[in-house]
């Protein structure tokens, strides 16, 4: 695939200094260089420089193949099964270098052969292998730096940094598309969603964490085919959703996974309090929500995601229990462990929660009747239980202005003010050691969780269970 020549970006005419790339990977270029390779810095980190925004890591793209690169660096190591990729190692930190690849091609393509001699490519380890439905499901295919280009997935993710004179090299016109802060499939993007559909929602990361707007054609692509999403690997969307939501830029992400209605495509749990278009209780819910989210990544404090799947899902969880344990007959323990399962299984085709994950979102509102119970002994024995901090703060987001939510939280505030440490440092901060886990003798009845919100005040008994050891 040769096309025209690339754009060249001189140094005198972009913000890139080399000052802003760390030292080992200006290293890895160097012997690279020095070994009569092509290498060039390659994909989000050269569009975070250019935006001025500390970039993530730095991958580096060259010729050699990985087994050449392993032969030059004593300190490397050969990863990944769907691409081979060399992890070159360095005291803090790990250089990630690809071999160039080429774009999907059909898997009958005949034209690249098997090997892996150190030599320039284009030359092919296994090919492409696609469904019948045209997903991507394996791609070791090596190619040239154009090609390489072009098999990226947007336009501003495609350039190089080319250390040798300082330049950006681009072959897809993604240095304009920065410019003009825009977001564009590289080749015809119904393809391009449709090989692989987790595309759309990096366009909505994108978008979202850099500001930028679509692309006409990208965005009428992505419309077209955003149902697609349900084919992603769910463990794969899994990753994706992670870094959608607890990178600092949530809300923006929220609203935009909204307004092109991948949000319930994504979380069907979601869809009956999510009717189209903005406003309703469930939507300002989020919004709230998740800008508290961005606030504390913002703070350099991160999110555990158990906390942030609570915060997200846990009304709609606790109306469920509510009407499970509306009997009485069941416990809140009960009701939990039964609606977090049902909540994690139906996510399961599209995002496959962590059982982990599962058994925290499930502590976090099974014990959420504890806060209603303000006698410093029983608050005692729930601040030194390892959920306390995300129960704390799932009950002052979520229930702490509602019903006696403002003098439950007042109450809890300057108890946790009175167990503050001697020097000052607040209780609530680090907690005490976990708590022991106690086994129960004969079965006792436990309160259930009140309608769409925690256990009254005075309901039931307060041991030391801690919500450890069960799985869905
Ligand atoms: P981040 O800052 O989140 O790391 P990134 O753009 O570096 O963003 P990575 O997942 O690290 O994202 O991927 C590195 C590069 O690989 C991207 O910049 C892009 O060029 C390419 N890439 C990643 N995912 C895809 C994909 N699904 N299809 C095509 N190219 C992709
Ligand atoms: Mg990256």
């Amino acid at each position: 695939m040769n096309g025209p020549d690339p754009l060249i970006i001189p140094r005198a005419q972009h913000p890139i200094s080399r000052r802003n790339i760390s030292l080992n990977v200006l290293k890895v270029l160097a012997h690279l260089r020095r070994n009569g390779h092509t290498a060039y810095i390659v994909g989000g980190g050269v569009r975070d420089l250019l935006l001025g925004r500390r970039p993530k890591d730095m991958d580096v793209a060259t010729d050699a193949t990985p087994t050449r690169i392993k032969k030059i660096f004593r300190n490397c190591r050969l990863v990944g099964r769907r691409f081979r990729l060399a992890h070159v190692h360095f005291r803090d930190e790990i250089v990630e270098v690809a071999t160039f690849r080429s774009p999907a091609l059909e898997p009958d393509d005949a034209s690249a052969e098997p090997a892996d001699a150190g030599a320039v490519p284009p030359s092919r380890l296994d090919g492409i292998v696609k469904s019948e439905d045209g997903l991507i499901l394996r791609d070791n295919v090596f190619g040239t730096p154009e090609q390489d280009a072009r098999r990226r997935d947007f336009t501003l993710n495609a350039l190089f940094y080319n250390i040798d004179d300082f330049s950006i090299i681009d072959y897809v016109g993604g240095y304009q598309d920065i410019q003009d802060r825009r977001i564009r499939s590289i080749g015809d993007p119904n393809q391009r969603f449709i090989e692989d559909p987790v595309r759309m929602i990096r366009a909505v990361r994108f978008a979202a964490a850099l500001g930028f707007t679509f692309d006409s054609e990208t965005h009428a692509a992505l419309l077209a085919h955003r149902g697609l999403i349900v084919k992603a690997s769910s463990e794969r969307m899994f990753e994706e959703v992670r870094k959608l939501l607890l990178l600092g830029s949530a809300r923006p992400v929220f609203e935009l996974l909204h307004a092109t209605g991948l949000f319930t495509l994504i979380f069907p749990v979601a869809q009956g309090a999510l009717p189209a278009g903005e406003g309703g209780w469930y939507y300002e819910h989020l919004r709230r929500v998740l800008d508290w989210v961005d606030a504390r990544v913002a703070a350099g404090e991160p999110v555990e995601l158990a906390l942030l799947f609570a915060l997200m899902f846990g009304p709609l969880i606790e109306r469920r229990a509510g009407e499970l344990s509306g009997d009485e007959t069941m416990s809140a323990v009960t009701a939990y462990k039964q609606t977090v399962g049902e909540f994690v299984a139906e996510m399961a085709p599209s995002v496959r929660i962590p059982n982990v994950v599962g058994l925290g979102i499930r502590d976090i509102l099974s014990n959420q009747w504890r806060f209603h119970r303000n006698q410093s002994r029983r608050a005692a024995r729930l601040l030194r239980m390892p959920v306390f901090a995300d129960a704390w703060t799932y009950f002052r987001l979520i229930h702490g202005s509602t019903g006696s939510g403002p003098e439950l939280c007042a109450w809890w505030e300057s108890f946790l003010q009175g167990q503050a440490q001697p020097d000052g440092a607040p209780a609530a901060a680090g907690f005490a050691p976990p708590a022991k886990r106690r086994r129960r003798r004969g079965r006792r009845r436990r309160p259930g969780p009140g309608k769409g919100t925690a256990a009254p005040p005075d309901a039931g008994p307060a041991d030391g269970w801690t919500g450890s050891g069960l799985s869905f």
